[in-house]
């Protein structure tokens, strides 16, 4: 046999925001609870499975959810403690495991390769599994297989609060009764053209020829195939925890138009804060970084209350760009960074408003996640670029 046989475990705590919400405050336990924004414009963050029951699902606008289920008691959470449970369980696997990936704020892959020779991975992982829900009390399920793709399959279909085991070589049956929209990057779109082909089942894909899906869906459709034989090769990156998240933006041509830098900086901020809280942050620093034409470079930057907030980020960036800036120079490239990273949670005193604020940007990540990064943008860089053009 040529490759060694893979073993990966996928964790994905169980409407994380949830379960934090009902550990905080266990009055919550058994309800149908929803982690979300107002009921006048807000979006579904999370639910509990009591609230999925009447229909209700994670980026829904909260007043459907609510004619769904009137009697849900919506929770907005703070995001600080989310952060804080999430940095308890990436401590333990830490702890434990060789290695593993984080994939978000309340999901893991595990690499167990290699394990089978002194241990057996499935008793390992399930060890594990007790140890998280030990510690912090947080219900978790996992899925182990030989490939990312069928252990975040197999992880769905343990929730809640259970654990399955793909057979080693078994991943092709055990994904053969299942509908295709099981498989990760199947939206609307696709899916409605494997409908159209008669494919319901990922069965009927891997039967379907290689040639007529690449025909139909292109690209997508030779991963598809592939998918659907239980194949994927994609390795679990290993988790380094971030000291700084920053990202910046060259321009094609220079630009002197303050206005125009400025949007662009808040969509710098925007990015940067979206990743610190999928890392599951708080930042207590941030610096803005000026690059001129000659490549001359400039930053600067300033201490902050421990935030994962775009709006306590947006002023200070904004600040730091006016001490650095000289009006009227052609700017090359533009940089935020956040750093200082923290896990202490906040104090609830300094909550309040701040409270309300995590809520939203919960509800805004989600959507970020489910439909893509630009799919929202904040009214103030919408509008800046649609008067740009
Ligand atoms: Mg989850």
């Amino acid at each position: 046999m040529g490759t060694p046989q893979r073993y990966i475990a996928h964790f994905d705590l169980d409407s994380f925001f949830v379960s934090v919400e009902v550990l905080l405050n266990p009055a919550l336990k058994g309800k149908p609870v929803i982690v979300g924004g107002s009921a006048e414009r807000g979006v579904v963050s999370t639910c509990s499975y009591e609230a999925r029951k009447f229909g209700v699902k994670s980026a829904m606008p909260m007043k459907t959810a609510l004619q769904r289920c009137p009697q849900a008691i919506v929770v907005q959470g703070a995001y600080a403690n989310y952060a804080q449970y999430s940095a308890m369980v990436t401590d333990i696997i830490a702890n434990r495991a060789p290695l593993f990936e984080k994939a978000s704020i309340d999901e893991f892959y595990i690499d167990l390769t290699g394990m089978d020779k002194y241990d057996d991975p499935f008793q390992w992982t399930i060890r594990l599994r007790d140890e998280i829900i030990q510690i912090t009390g947080l219900p978790i399920s996992f899925g182990l297989a030989g490939n990312k793709m069928v252990a975040k399959i197999a992880t769905d279909m343990a929730k809640p609060n259970g654990y399955i085991q793909v057979p080693p070589g078994k991943e092709k049956e055990f994904l053969a009764p299942l509908l295709v929209s099981r498989i990760s990057g199947v939206g609307e779109h696709t899916l409605q053209i494997l409908e159209s082909m008669g494919v319901h089942t990922i069965q009927q894909l891997s039967q379907t020829p290689r040639s007529l899906l690449i025909h139909r869906l292109g690209k997508m459709g030779e991963s598809l195939h592939e998918k659907a034989q239980g194949i994927h090769t994609s390795p679990v990156q290993p988790f380094h925890e971030a000291k700084s998240v920053s990202s910046e933006h060259t321009f094609e041509e220079n630009i002197t138009d303050t206005e125009a830098l400025i949007t662009e900086l808040v969509r710098l901020t925007e990015k940067v804060a979206y990743s610190l809280r999928q890392d599951g942050q708080l930042a207590g620093c941030i610096a803005v970084k000026i690059r001129y034409p000659d490549f001359e470079t400039h930053s600067r930057q300033t201490t902050i209350t421990p935030s994962c907030r775009d709006d306590e980020f947006i002023p200070a960036a904004i600040q730091l760009f006016q001490d650095l800036y000289a009006t009227g120079t052609p700017v090359r490239l533009l940089g935020v960074k956040l750093s200082e990273f923290t896990r202490e949670p906040i104090q609830p005193s300094l909550f309040e408003d701040a409270a309300k604020k995590q809520h939203l940007y919960q509800a805004i990540d989600d959507v970020k996640n489910k439909f893509g990064k630009t799919a929202l943008q904040k009214a103030r860089t919408v509008k800046k670029k649609n008067n740009d053009t």
